[in-house]
């Protein structure tokens, strides 16, 4: 992602909104502020000539003023009262045979309820006293009850599996049936089958590397619409604040029966599998609160778990190959496999340090002196870390010097991952596509931007899914969008966003010929394809007078009248999807707008009206075969 070229606008400010949540007020912005003005501007020449991230980390540790915040870790923790009022609620409306009004009491006290660990499960697993069942336990078996009338029974089995390891005293028999429906998220296969050095992407990929445009996917051969390009899981990603309460922290799937944190009451998972997986959240468990009260942006978080998500020796055990140059070629020479999960080709995506102004690297350095010191907190540095807040170990040096490289990496490399809502059961009207957060893919990241873009991206809970829309023939860019469609936004807004998120100037083909946005699209003057050299034919088709029209550049006459047959047919394609969304049959939708996007690829070059309504209706489809929430009806039970 992002060319490796110079900053093409070096003046503006734009690194503020990328450090702070704009949505949402926090202290950390006060303490950058009065940590800034403590600074004289000698000293500010002076940080300005650090060459190294480990020099300036140093340097900003050991201001004064970084000092004067007094870090404090505080969370919400369990109650065994408020768990046994959830419990009580529950049990009403169980009797009441509200079993959904249940199950959601019921999931709020297996959450409050304090799960035991340590000394005080050791000894009540040792007494094996059936008495002395726990309550978190007691919570579980209770839900379990009402999975089994919602006959959620994936979910009950799991609940009494972790109620008995929670040593709810086994049941002499068991009446739940023995098969049930494991959810499964569908990952569609490969367009070709799996490239063989970029694993995450199809064969039909092929990933090239120029001075000028920094790694960018090109088809290694013709791409069609619909074929699945990129199936990846997230190298680190980070679920948005307002989606704790019903997704999972680990992979981002809904929690119908939440499993949650052993210790705090904000944090949940899908599975009692993702818990024991999430080494993160047990070094963030105790400092949630603190970083959210911050007000840190989203791709601070992400920075922070790219550190979390493994102990310090993980990083200690690789010091030597973690240089602090970027070395982007290496990927492009290199013959080994691009492993999305390897952490080299994460430390080796762009991150700009070299034209970042001093301002920007000062506000970041003052980011990630708070998280260390955050961390310090926690039991992430260990024996390895100083006792103290205001002294600084060389581990901890070193960790401060990876998370401000992995800040610049997340500017330019995270995707949102989403959810789409629809309103109502099976009806598009109203739907959207809502964030859940923000992820890192690899391999994803290596793909250029368009403002014409070549695939849509849906996720199955954090796994991200990319197929392409329209046809890309062999040799082609294969394009990305970054977010900034040109049938929606105005060009000079488009390339402002993009410059200040990304720092590219946008050069696409929409940018270039400065391509109308959706609502100014003139649908009398049409670019055919010559039949012979694919060159465009530009035609005005209220004033056809001869319908063999002469090829610019290779001399050949194209007869348009059975190019114009072809469109009307895909009008009526058109209409029959558009017909299968309305009945919701995705299937036949989804088979009727590849074969129209073909149609209209073999005759006319973009943009137009029809072509970007079937896209849209197309990518609109594919998001239904992701993360899909649907809104019931309040009275609905
Ligand atoms: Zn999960
Ligand atoms: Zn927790
Ligand atoms: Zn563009
Ligand atoms: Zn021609």
């Amino acid at each position: 992602m992002a060319a490796e070229r110079e900053d093409p606008l070096p003046h503006l400010n734009r690194s503020t909104k990328m450090i702070e949540d704009k949505d949402r007020p926090g202290f950390f912005k006060d303490y950058h502020r009065a940590v800034r003005k403590a600074l004289t501007n000698d000293q500010f020449n002076e940080f300005s000539k650090l060459k190294t991230n480990e020099d300036r980390i140093r340097f900003c540790f050991n201001l004064p003023a970084v000092h004067d915040i007094d870090i404090k870790t505080f969370f919400k923790g369990k109650s065994e009262k408020e768990a046994l009022e959830k419990k009580e609620s529950g049990n009403r409306c169980f009797g009441r045979k509200n079993n959904l009004e249940a199950l959601k009491y019921y999931s709020q006290a297996v959450v409050k309820a304090p799960v035991p660990s340590g000394k005080y499960w050791k000894l009540i697993k040792e007494s094996a006293d059936p008495k002395k069942m726990t309550m978190y336990a007691i919570c579980l078996a209770n839900r379990s009850a009402a999975l089994y009338h919602l006959r959620e029974y994936h979910y009950c089995v799991r609940d009494i599996d972790e109620a008995l390891e929670h040593h709810y005293p086994k049941p002499a028999s068991t009446d739940v049936p023995e098969c049930y429906v494991e959810e499964k998220p569908v990952i569609p296969e490969l367009a070709g089958g799996r490239n063989e050095r970029f694993v995450s992407a199809s064969k039909k990929i092929d990933i090239h590397y120029d001075n000028n445009m920094g790694r960018y996917a090109v088809a290694a051969e013709d791409i069609e619409p619909g074929d699945v390009l990129v199936t990846e899981k997230p190298f680190a990603a980070i679920l948005n604040r307002q989606e704790y309460g019903n997704h999972c922290q680990k992979c981002f799937k809904t929690t119908k029966a939440p499993i949650p944190c052993k210790k705090c009451s904000s944090v949940l998972f899908c599975s009692v599998e993702c818990r024991q997986s999430s080494y993160f959240h047990t070094v963030e468990c105790p400092i949630l609160d603190l970083l959210v009260g911050s007000g840190m942006s989203i791709n601070c978080f992400l920075t922070l778990r790219l550190v979390t998500q493994y102990p310090v020796s993980y990083f200690l055990d690789m010091k030597e190959k973690l240089t602090e140059g970027e070395d982007l070629k290496e990927t492009t020479n290199n013959k080994d496999v691009y492993d999305p999960s390897d952490f080299m080709r994460l430390y080796q995506l762009v991150c700009h340090s070299q034209s970042r102004t001093a301002e920007d690297l000062f506000h970041r350095c003052i980011m990630i002196v708070f998280l260390i010191k955050a961390l310090k907190k926690t039991k992430y540095f260990d024996s390895k870390g100083t006792g103290s807040s205001d002294k600084i170990s060389d581990v901890e040096i070193f960790t401060g010097t990876l998370l401000l490289r992995f800040l610049q990496i997340v500017q330019f490399n995270a995707h949102e991952v989403s959810e789409y809502i629809l309103m109502g059961p099976k009806t598009f009207d109203g739907a959207k596509n809502e964030s859940m957060g923000a992820a890192i893919y690899p391999t994803l990241a290596l793909f250029n931007h368009s403002c014409h873009s070549a695939q849509c991206r849906y996720f199955s809970g954090n796994q991200v899914i990319t197929k392409a829309v329209r046809t890309i023939s062999k040799g082609e860019i294969v394009p990305e969008n970054y977010g900034q469609a040109f049938p929606t936004k105005v060009k000079t807004q488009r390339k402002a966003d993009l410059a200040d998120r990304y720092w590219f100037d946008c050069n696409c083909e929409a940018c270039q010929n400065d391509w109308p946005m959706y609502k100014d699209m003139d649908s009398s003057t049409q670019r055919f394809k010559c039949h012979k050299c694919h060159g465009p034919l530009p035609v005005n088709t209220d004033q056809v007078l001869n319908p063999f029209i002469k090829c610019e550049k290779c001399g050949e006459q194209t007869n348009i009248l059975s190019t114009l047959k072809n469109l009307q047919n895909t009008e009526q394609t058109f209409r029959g999807a558009c017909k299968e969304m309305e009945a919701y049959n995705l299937e036949k939708a989804e088979a009727l707008l590849i074969e129209n996007t073909k149609q209209l690829d073999a005759c006319l070059y973009p943009p137009y009206r029809d072509y970007h309504l079937t896209q849209e209706a197309y990518m609109r489809v594919c998001l239904c075969q992701g993360n899909l929430r649907i809104k019931l009806a309040k009275a609905e039970e």
